[in-house]
């Protein structure tokens, strides 16, 4: 007699009466801690895989190209095939080339950043150059150059369009914050009078690029985040199913200090795996 098929007790997350197909979720804070994997997440992401949930793991981050993240993941025991890494550099390259084939600019761009914006400027078809380029394009990086800051300062005032990967002012390191884009936006800022124009969280456009990615649709989409004034309010702008969880920045008493509210709040994605 064949065994009977194990039935688990899950009740799924729904929004609008409608269940969630699709995932996105924020990587710090939420699936890794200090590149520990947080408890739960490994089993989260295998879940998502065992179902055929379409996800995408979102970062501010635009150092590291997706399948540098995918190896660092890895190293912190969480399998995340680089197809479902959404980087603000991604979603600033894709962003970029909307732009150049709806209003015909060009596709010269002057970069300050790293691998992670160089290669997916490169991939969206970018010439990366310091002659008349139509963009300054400015990403994190751990090497800001004098000269090129003053590069960057003189094209801007030529009239190339000023694009900052992401607003983060400070970075987290073992040693302390670290000065990242939104910092260095704010130095470029001082000099030209020109503001840039920002991509990444909590510009609600980083969900919107991740969900074309993944065909995903609001109604039934769902973010998970460890922030309020990013991952939550982004989210909920994008018109997504917003999910909190307590093992980052955010703190249960300091929900109530904000003037909206995530869907869920969760101690971890260890309680949503459960319900997935
Ligand atoms: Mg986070």
């Amino acid at each position: 007699m064949a065994k009977a098929t194990e039935v688990p007790n899950r009740e799924p997350v729904y929004r609008n009466g409608r269940e969630i197909e699709c995932w996105l979720t924020d990587m710090d804070g939420v699936l890794v801690h200090e590149n520990q994997a947080v408890p739960g997440a490994a089993e989260l992401l295998q879940r998502w895989v065992d179902t055929s949930k379409r996800f995408l793991v979102l970062t501010n981050n635009s150092i590291f190209t997706p399948r540098d993240l995918a190896a660092r993941l890895r190293s912190s025991g969480l399998e995340v095939p680089e197809e479902n890494i959404w980087t603000s550099a991604l979603a600033t390259a894709q962003f970029l080339k909307d732009q150049v084939e709806s209003s015909g600019s060009g596709n010269r761009a002057y970069t300050i950043g790293e691998a992670g914006l160089t290669t997916a400027l490169h991939e969206a078809g970018f010439i990366l150059t310091d002659q008349n380029p139509d963009f300054v394009v400015l990403g994190e990086t751990r090497t800001y150059s004098f000269e090129a800051i003053t590069t960057a300062i003189r094209l801007i005032l030529a009239g190339a369009r000023f694009i900052a990967t992401n607003p983060d002012a400070t970075g987290p390191s073992k040693d302390g914050p670290l000065p990242a884009t939104g910092a260095i936006a704010a130095l470029i800022t001082k000099a030209t009078d020109r503001e840039p124009y920002v991509v990444g969280k909590p510009n609600p456009m980083m969900f919107r690029s991740a969900m074309n990615r993944i065909d995903a649709h609001s109604e039934t989409t769902a973010m998970i985040g460890d922030r309020m004034d990013t991952d939550v309010v982004a989210g909920m702008e994008a018109g997504l199913h917003t999910v909190l969880v307590l093992t980052g920045i955010t703190q249960r008493e300091e929900i109530a200090s904000f003037p909206f509210r995530p869907n869920q709040v969760l101690n971890s994605v260890a309680d949503l795996k459960n319900q997935i």
